[in-house]
């Protein structure tokens, strides 16, 4: 699986991409160099929406993956186009991206951080994404329709 390293600007995204399932880390530093570093020793791919930091990184041993839209919508739809499954799957906390321990409180499934000790667990605010994530496949798949692609994007809903 890929390992994602999300820019500053595209926290949000980065949010998402934990939801999914995603391990997507923070930036521990503030410019394109120590991005660039970090992405390197952690193989990482950095997502971002900044051309300049795009044309950094092949010469840093860097992948990259340019985000176009400025609508989380859009941001998820470019992802899956990455090769990101858009589903719901709480393995990493939204907020450090630490790995998460699935457990049973009183009779409900829940999920603890390891690292913050934030508790999840299945809410209203999941059947909202669920939605929001389901809306967008719908969409993906539309267009695939319109342009013929309906194979190459299958794997997106497995
Ligand atoms: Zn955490």
């Amino acid at each position: 699986m890929q390992r994602f390293l999300v820019d500053l600007m595209l926290m949000r995204l980065g949010r998402w991409l934990r939801l999914l399932g995603q391990d997507a880390a923070n930036p521990e530093g503030g410019s394109d160099e120590e991005l660039l570093l970090q992405a390197k020793n952690e193989s990482r791919t950095i997502i971002t929406r900044d051309k300049e930091l795009l044309r950094a990184c092949p010469g840093a041993g860097v992948k990259c993956v340019l985000i176009r839209s400025s609508a989380i919508s859009g941001q998820l739809m470019e992802m899956a186009d990455a090769g990101v499954p858009l589903r719901l799957d709480p393995q990493r906390c939204t907020l450090c991206n630490g790995l998460l321990e699935e457990m049973e409180m009183l009779g409900v499934k829940r999920w603890q951080c390891r690292a913050c000790k934030k508790l999840y667990w299945e809410g209203g605010h999941w059947q909202k994404m669920e939605s929001m994530l389901q809306a967008i496949r719908c969409r993906i798949e539309r267009n695939a329709e319109r342009t013929g692609g309906a194979k190459a994007i299958e794997g997106h809903f497995k």
